[in-house]
């Protein structure tokens, strides 16, 4: 099947039609990922930071054309598309400022302790290296940040790792434009042949995980697809770790006391669960208010303003037209509805459900299905009872909210419980928005991700690609003539 960009805005194909990447090709392009491996490896960390920064300089400088061409291809507004690849460049730059700062490489050395067993050892030196080639699947709802030179590219190459891309057809001409600009920067910049590598087509995605020289995969996409590809992973003959983030029903809490002013806390969620045109996994999808406070007579009100927008794809519009039905039908939720979709493209108009808390536990049924577009469920509850019940029958997720005053009563129950099923807990706040910085965690229990001990966002993430190693009993010069890492003073 060949790719061609579509404009989601009328459905129209435009532009060069992509080829499948064959075999041959896919095996050319591995090939080298696993040489340059050897290479980029043993390249020490002050030059790999050197060549990712004059990479995130190389996309900053080119944001113009990046950004039309993915609105072209997403239909996700210029706007948007232009602080994703400020966002996407800052990604890079924080790898590699890690790198500079010896983060995650210098080894940590345990002294020898002369005494005997159990307190006595020899001296440990515990290190890291590249996991080897990386599997990274391009999302289709961020063509920067999840994508080509995204998170998972900067991390694994921050890590050691060379790194073979599977471009999303939703955006084959920005992958492309993206991987050239960023190719010519790493060719300028002295770097080894092969180090990145892009291919197209679903026959490539399943190659870039069976093969024997991949090391490692790294995916943000539905839970089928990230299901399938993990479980591939795992069947090899030696398995590999496939690190997979496939979306989320994110719970959002109000308590009485963190609903203030109703208009404006109505005009807060509208925007979060609309924004991206509900393409973010990590979307406010379950609203729980108390019963009785003027909420869904607010919401029907403003969101009757609100425009109806296009889809990324068409099967992403048919997934979430689907799924929507499927969540009505089992709600028997009350639709509050924007303006209507126009009849072109892959437009679909926001709704919200509107159901209960009472009715879902008098009638138990699954709540949690993601509805990945403009969607939200509001569920009404009564009392604690009521809502701890609903909550705790829900899947992991991604993240979870809890709106309430600091001081009562059920917060830290309530924090607790989103904790145990949550990767990020926020007060008072909404999730929409995943800062790159040290302390995120954007990952949770499965089906949220397949590893529950990884986040694929901050600087925690290259974590998914360095294996530790321990050097025991290995004298200060051998080590030094071992690896090219500075010995811990
Ligand atoms: P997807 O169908 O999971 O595809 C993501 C990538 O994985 C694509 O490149 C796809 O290749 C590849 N892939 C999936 N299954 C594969 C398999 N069995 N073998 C080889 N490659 C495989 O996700 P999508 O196309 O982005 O969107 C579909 C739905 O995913 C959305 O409607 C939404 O529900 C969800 N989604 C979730 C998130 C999130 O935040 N977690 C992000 C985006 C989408 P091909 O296209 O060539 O098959």
């Amino acid at each position: 099947m060949s790719i061609q960009s579509i404009d989601p805005r009328t459905g129209d194909k435009f532009g060069p039609i992509f080829a499948p990447t064959t075999a041959s090709e896919a095996d050319q392009i591995i090939g080298a990922a696993a040489r340059s491996f050897e290479v980029w490896s043993n390249t020490p960390g002050a030059e790999r930071a050197k060549i990712l920064i004059a990479i995130a300089d190389a996309l900053d400088a080119n944001v113009e054309p990046l950004a039309d061409m993915a609105d072209r291809e997403t239909g996700l507004g210029k706007v948007r598309l232009t602080g994703e690849v400020a966002r996407t460049t800052f990604q890079i730059r924080s790898f590699a400022t890690a790198l500079l700062n010896g983060k995650f490489i210098s080894p940590q050395l345990d002294a020898a302790v002369d005494a005997p067993l159990p307190q006595g050892h020899p001296k440990f030196m515990r290190t890291h290296r590249g996991i080897g080639p990386v599997a990274v699947f391009g999302a289709s709802n961020f063509p920067f940040a999840f994508s080509v030179f995204g998170g998972d590219t900067a991390s694994a190459l921050a890590a050691g790792c060379s790194v073979v891309i599977k471009a999303h057809h939703a955006h084959p001409q920005t992958s492309l434009l993206t991987y050239e600009i960023a190719l010519q920067a790493l060719t300028d910049a002295g770097g080894p042949t092969g180090l990145i590598g892009l291919g197209h087509g679903h026959d490539f995605g399943r190659a870039i995980i069976l093969d024997s020289r991949m090391r490692a995969g790294a995916f943000t996409g539905s839970r089928g697809g990230g299901r399938a590809l993990f479980d591939m992973a795992q069947s090899r003959e030696i398995p590999i770790p496939f690190y997979g983030e496939l979306g989320s029903v994110n719970p959002v809490v109000v308590t009485e006391s963190g609903l203030s002013d109703v208009k404006v806390f109505v005009g807060a969620y509208l925007d979060s669960l609309l924004m991206g045109n509900g393409q973010f996994c990590t979307n406010p999808s379950l609203l729980f208010v108390p019963e009785n406070t003027g909420f869904l007579q607010e919401v029907k009100s403003q969101l009757a303003e609100r425009d109806a927008l296009p889809l990324l794809t068409e099967v992403t519009k048919t997934l979430h037209d689907k799924n929507r039905g499927i969540l009505v039908e089992s709600t028997g939720a009350i639709i509050y509805e924007g303006k209507v979709a126009p009849a072109i493209g892959f437009f679909s108009s926001p709704q919200v459900l509107a159901t209960s808390a009472k009715g879902i536990l008098a009638n138990p049924r699954q709540i949690d299905i993601e509805c990945f577009g403009p969607t939200g469920v509001v569920i009404t509850y009564s009392n604690m009872t009521e809502l701890q019940g609903v909550l705790r029958e829900l899947e992991g997720a991604l993240v979870g909210c809890l709106f309430s005053a600091p001081s009562d009563f059920s917060a830290p129950s309530l924090l607790n419980t989103l904790a145990t099923m949550c990767g990020r807990v926020v007060f008072n706040a909404w999730p929409t928005g995943v800062a790159v910085t040290g302390g995120q965690h954007h990952g949770g229990p499965y089906p949220a991700a397949t590893s529950p001990l990884h986040t694929s966002v901050g600087i925690q993430a290259i974590t998914r690609f360095l294996r530790p190693v321990t050097f025991q009993g290995v004298p200060d010069e051998l080590f030094r003539a071992t690896t090219l890492e500075q010995l811990p003073t």
